[in-house]
């Protein structure tokens, strides 16, 4: 089965590529753009995961196996080709195949666009759960919404971000397979009949949920999943009358509202806003997938008061929490189960991750909004929450997930799952603490952590070449999934000659990206700088305005003492903002007025750099992480779940400075403290902290530094033109600094001179950087997984034999 076996000589290859741009694309040689060459290779490539896909459905029918359904609204996939040659273990026969046709690899590859069907972390962390399931062996579908723009390009016009649509779908997918034949009907609003004694819904609208599948293939091509997208038809497609009447635009009516529905993501990860067309792009998901898991099963098994033990469905977020509710009515309005019989078996089956702790990102459905666009499922939430209380007497009144005229999507993912889990040690005990104390008290071991990981073949493997290889060298093959064996690096770090090479790979990466920046920002970077990254979606509890303080008191200490014997820095920021988030968007403006103030001050030259690359995504990612030699994540404690990028830079040998927070905390466990430049306030601290209404401004008073920073600011020393534009922000700090920039600045700075300290002795830091990477195997995201399938799905790998 292993599908990079002797008979894909590269010979083979190459007949499939010519095949496929002769038959599939029609081009002749000669003639073919870079465009054609990579759809040719694609296809080729593709051919290759049909083998191990099918024989992996096949064996899970033949095995009567329990699979899993990973429903989420967003997957942040990124390019798929290079990922899916490096599975295949087809890497370096495609290189040498298509330079031997005269093509250039890296080229192709860097051709394809970034399938961005997610806004940050949570979406990029189902994307590698998909990798790691089909690593592991584990059957398992994703289900998500075909999106035709997923999120947002960023451009900066005058250092300001302007969003434009992102249309990854405008050029042929290689990858997906449309599946005309398995198409669901989706309701909404309308009203509930009693017929026979029974609830009978009749929706007022309806449309088609039409599936699109990808394949998703692990590591050496053992075992592939299937990724399923759904996207949105008219149920009736046209109006015929209409359009003979010459009525031509309402004759497209019904089609142009059903599309709506799979047309754009919601570029926001953070905060929640109560609009109609998300409830219902969120019913969509979860009902199109429900149906087609109960016809599945159904396909196999007779009665559904056994579904548990076949399938285990995740919900990533309360995004597609209608689940519950959606169950039981398919259960019962469609497949003549009672209530009683329902309930249970749903609770079963499901199972909650918890994402965020932002009181305002906490998905909560006005009951006018919710039982108008779903009347029936009002009415089964009314039920579910009347049965909890009864058969919990000691839930305390203010508990539920119908109050104050609202639906309560948390408490109903907690209640209608079976484990609820958080992303990292601290988030699961904030869980239980701060968001669902009741809830827990009731149900002592819902509550589980499965701290987050990323996939090392996407995020080490194939994003920095020059390391896996130094790796391999020194410790053999097989860490790729078993990434524990990187703990073998260790007895080397002690070795100049392993050192060395650590150095040069890192500088190889840093040589790559520097070119790079300097043909896409147009700032010339020395690759011996210090490169010190944040990249992730721009918000406040982040802090990209902390970092940047930091860059402009370093900015006014250089000035006032240029020959300090300063560290030469490199500060890289990346990201973007959600298009309504008004603060947000004036930090970007300020990282990029303090950018363009500071890269043209010759006293400085490259002793400080400031770059911000537009359009943060997972390319993008994948070429900043490998070069990085610092790791931001300065979030203020108790505010990030887990992050994941944090990860990605531990792997790739980049220390972290960054704050007691989300799996920070657990990285600083595995790396040790002296391999960590750590700071700031603890969750506990920040919570007391803010109880002083003037802590800001004491923080400040105290501080010279940080006085000096926001009056330079305050004077338009950073916005010439337009000495006031950055009154508003200063004056947030000083009073409605509610995450504790100025309460963190003072530690910020002291953790900072520490990296400078660190960096200029070099055996030293080389040692912190490569003991990064050797102690980072906990990060693996198959380490998540198979926590997910022992803890809260109950499914055993394929692959154990
Ligand atoms: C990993 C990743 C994220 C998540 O980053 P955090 O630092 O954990 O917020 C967001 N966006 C992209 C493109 C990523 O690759």
């Amino acid at each position: 089965m292993p599908v990079n076996d002797q008979s894909l000589t590269p010979n083979v290859l190459k007949t499939d590529v010519m095949r496929h741009l002769t038959f599939t694309l029609g081009k002749d040689a000669p003639h073919a753009s870079l465009y054609d060459w990579r759809m040719a290779l694609s296809y080729a490539i593709r051919d290759r995961i049909m083998e191990p896909w099918f024989a992996s459905t096949r064996r899970t029918w033949e095995e009567d196996r329990k699979r899993v359904y990973y429903l989420s609204m967003e997957f942040l996939i990124g390019r798929i080709l290079e990922d899916a040659t490096i599975n295949l273990g087809l890497h370096e026969m495609a290189e040498r195949t298509m330079a031997e046709l005269g093509q250039d690899f890296k080229a192709i590859v860097g051709d394809e666009p970034d399938a961005a069907l997610g806004n940050g972390g949570l979406g990029r962390l189902a994307a590698c759960f998909m990798e790691s399931m089909a690593t592991l062996g584990c059957p398992a579908y994703g289900y998500g919404i075909r999106y035709e723009h997923g999120l947002f390009r960023q451009r900066f016009e005058g250092g300001q971000q302007v969003e434009t649509p992102e249309d990854w779908l405008s050029q042929r997918n290689p990858w997906e397979f449309d599946r005309p034949e398995a198409t669901y009907i989706v309701g909404f609003k309308g009203h509930v009949e009693t017929r026979d004694g029974r609830e009978v819904w009749v929706p007022a609208e309806t449309v088609k949920a039409s599936a699109h599948d990808t394949p998703v293939v692990g590591w050496q091509g053992r075992w592939a999943n299937t990724l399923r997208l759904w996207g949105a038809e008219p149920t009736t497609l046209f109006d015929l009358e209409r359009f003979n009447r010459g009525d031509y635009t309402a004759a497209a009516e019904p089609e142009t509202l059903a599309r709506t529905l799979s047309r754009v993501l919601y570029p926001d990860d953070t905060t929640y806003q109560g609009k109609e067309l998300r409830l219902k792009q969120e019913f969509f998901l979860t009902s199109a997938a429900l149906q087609d898991i109960l016809r599945r099963f159904k396909s196999g098994h007779g009665d559904l008061r056994a579904l548990s033990r076949h399938v285990a469905i995740q919900m990533n977020d309360t995004h597609p929490a209608i689940a519950g509710p959606e169950l039981i009515r398919l259960l019962v309005d469609e497949h003549g189960l009672s209530f009683d019989e329902a309930l249970p078996v749903a609770q079963e089956c499901l199972g909650y991750t918890n994402h965020t702790l932002l009181p305002e990102a906490l998905e909560r459905w006005a009951t006018f909004t919710f039982g108008n666009v779903l009347p029936r499922h009002m009415q089964i939430v009314e039920r579910i929450d009347g049965w909890h209380r009864r058969t919990f007497p000691a839930r305390p009144h203010y508990v539920g997930i119908v109050k104050h005229h609202e639906v309560r999507m948390g408490e109903l993912a907690f209640i209608m799952s079976h484990k609820v889990n958080g992303v990292s040690a601290l988030h699961t005990d904030l869980v239980k603490a701060n968001l669902f104390p009741e809830l827990d008290r009731l149900h002592p071991e819902k509550i589980v952590n499965q701290t987050n990981g990323v996939t090392p073949r996407r995020w080490l493997k194939m994003a920095n070449a020059p390391l896996a290889r130094l790796i391999g060298e020194t410790i053999g093959e097989g860490w790729e999934d078993d990434l524990d064996r990187l703990k073998g690096l260790e007895p080397h770090v002690k070795d100049q000659g392993f050192l060395g090479a650590f150095d040069a790979a890192k500088r190889q990466n840093k040589v790559t990206l520097s070119n790079w920046l300097g043909a896409e920002c147009g700032v010339k970077v020395s690759p011996d700088a210090l490169f010190d990254v944040q990249v992730k979606r721009i918000h406040e509890y982040k802090r990209q305005l902390l970092n940047i303080l930091e860059t402009v008191a370093r900015w006014q200490a250089i000035r006032a003492n240029p020959d300090a014997g300063w560290v030469p820095r490199v500060k890289i920021f990346g990201g973007k903002s959600a298009p309504g988030y008004a603060v947000a968007k004036e930090i970007i403006h300020l990282i990029n007025d303090v950018a363009a103030v500071i890269n043209a001050d010759p006293l400085v030259g490259d002793l400080l750099k400031v770059i911000y690359p537009a359009n943060y995504n997972v390319s993008m990612a994948e070429r900043l992480v490998p070069a990085a030699d610092l790791s931001e994540q300065i979030s203020t404690a108790g505010k990030e779940a887990s992050g994941t990028g944090n990860m990605k830079f531990m792997m790739n040998g980049a220390p972290t400075i960054g704050t007691l927070d989300g799996a920070n905390v657990e990285i600083l466990q595995e790396v040790g403290r002296e391999n960590f430049f750590l700071f700031g306030l603890t969750a506990e601290e920040v919570m007391k902290r803010r109880e002083d209404p003037d802590h800001a401004r004491k923080a400040i008073e105290a501080s010279q530094i940080m006085q000096n920073v926001l009056q330079a600011i305050a004077e338009g020393q950073f916005s010439p033109g337009q000495a006031d534009r950055y009154h508003g922000l200063v004056h947030r700090v000083w009073h409605h600094d509610y995450f504790l920039v100025a309460s963190d600045f003072d530690a910020y700075l002291a953790a900072q001179a520490e990296v400078d300290a660190a960096y200029k002795d070099r055996a030293r830091w080389l040692t912190m950087a490569a003991l990064n990477t050797a102690r980072s195997g906990f990060f693996s995201s198959d380490r998540t997984i198979r926590g997910y399938m022992k803890e809260i799905w109950g499914v055993e790998s394929a692959l154990q034999d």
